[in-house]
């Protein structure tokens, strides 16, 4: 077997992402194929607003020093002002002194900026539309297989949440991949009115059908934006949008149940994230390990980091991890 490639990374999420770049960075040969018509995965911006994560915690420090070596700025998430809380019988108090994420930080423009940023530096090593359907390891190498294409590796890079990885012949532990299961709804207005209500714009609501919601607009507030992420299976509803605007409504008034715009993803029914079983999300945040590797196949993804899986951070983690195995690989040829 000749291989086409030194390393074939699959998954073109930040964590595939970033090991890419850092393996171009030392002078190895790389391909990365995504599945999706864009970069990004998990992380998605539309018009500027989160529709997937929205957050990075001052503890993130690779997220922190990405973004700064990308040149981007950051903003801390509005929290001044009273939470509202509505009970399972739809009882709202909005006297609450509590911001649920006050001290986490939004990127300008949306966090798609920065995994807009590395796939344009990593210029045609990155290929769109390249579902793979199929992994073997083989004496020489590895092939990747999908439609219409086949790809030979030295090493291969699964940068897949793990329960995607089962579907391309490969043995791998059943572990929740982070926020699978969840459906985002953000609503844009033409100011963030309830700040002059003494509101933060966060939410907690056990009537639904959006569980939590936060103040989602830009750092210069020209616009208004609060986002919710809706109860489990709640944006399978076909009403799911009208009760949400009835809820916006009972929860910050009149005026919300109006929004110039509102955008909706619902994550558990994308095939490149989820699968079946993650349309129950878990009730705890998993706790990841490492994915032992085989001898030319290594495995990254936020769901294999150790310390931060399932978060952004956990994503570089995972890179970074799958960067010093394949250069201590590497090293001993
Ligand atoms: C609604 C939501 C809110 C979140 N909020 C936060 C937050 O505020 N802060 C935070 O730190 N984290 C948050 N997260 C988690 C964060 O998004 C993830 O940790 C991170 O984006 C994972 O990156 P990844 O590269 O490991 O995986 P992914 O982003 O899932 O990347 C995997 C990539 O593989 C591709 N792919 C799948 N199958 C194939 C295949 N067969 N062939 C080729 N390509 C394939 C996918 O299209 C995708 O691009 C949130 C997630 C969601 C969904």
């Amino acid at each position: 077997m000749t291989p086409d490639t030194e390393v074939a990374i699959i998954g073109a999420g930040l964590s595939g992402l970033a090991l890419a770049q850092s393996l171009r960075t030392e002078g190895r040969n790389v391909v990365l194929l995504e599945a999706r018509d864009r970069p990004g995965g998990r992380v998605l911006s539309q018009d500027g607003y989160d529709l997937g994560p929205a957050w990075i915690w001052p503890h993130n420090r690779r997220m922190l020093a990405l973004a700064d070596r990308l040149g981007l700025q950051l903003f801390a998430q509005h929290s001044d002002g009273k939470l509202v809380f509505e009970d399972a019988h739809g009882s709202v108090r909005r006297d609450l002194d509590f911001a649920t994420m006050g001290g986490a930080l939004r990127v300008v423009g949306g966090l798609s900026m920065v995994t807009d940023a590395l796939a344009r530096d990593l210029g045609d090593i990155l290929h769109l539309g390249r579902l793979v359907q199929q992994v073997i390891e083989e004496p020489g190498g590895v092939t990747v297989t999908g439609q219409e294409f086949t790809l030979r590796a030295e090493r291969v890079v699964v940068a897949l949440p793990p329960r995607l990885t089962v579907g391309l012949g490969l043995s791998v532990p059943d572990v929740p991949t982070w926020m699978a299961g969840h459906a985002k709804l953000v609503a844009v207005f033409d100011s963030p009115f309830w700040r002059n209500q003494g509101l933060n714009g966060d939410a907690i609501s056990h009537r639904g059908p959006l569980a939590e919601i936060h103040d989602a607009s830009p750092m210069d507030a020209t616009e208004g934006a609060m986002f919710g992420f809706a109860m489990p299976g709640a944006a399978r509803d076909p009403e799911f949008r009208s009760r949400a605007m009835d809820q916006l409504a009972r929860l910050f008034g009149p005026e919300a149940a109006t929004p110039r715009h509102v955008f909706i993803k619902d994550w558990s029914t994308d095939p490149a994230t989820s699968v079946q079983a993650d349309q129950t999300p878990p009730a705890a945040h998993p706790r990841y390990r490492a994915i032992r590797p085989t001898q030319k196949v290594i495995f990254a993804g936020t769901e294999t980091a150790l310390v931060e899986g399932g978060f952004l951070e956990g994503a570089l983690e995972a890179a970074e991890t799958a960067r010093e195995q394949l250069l201590k690989d590497y090293a001993s040829f």
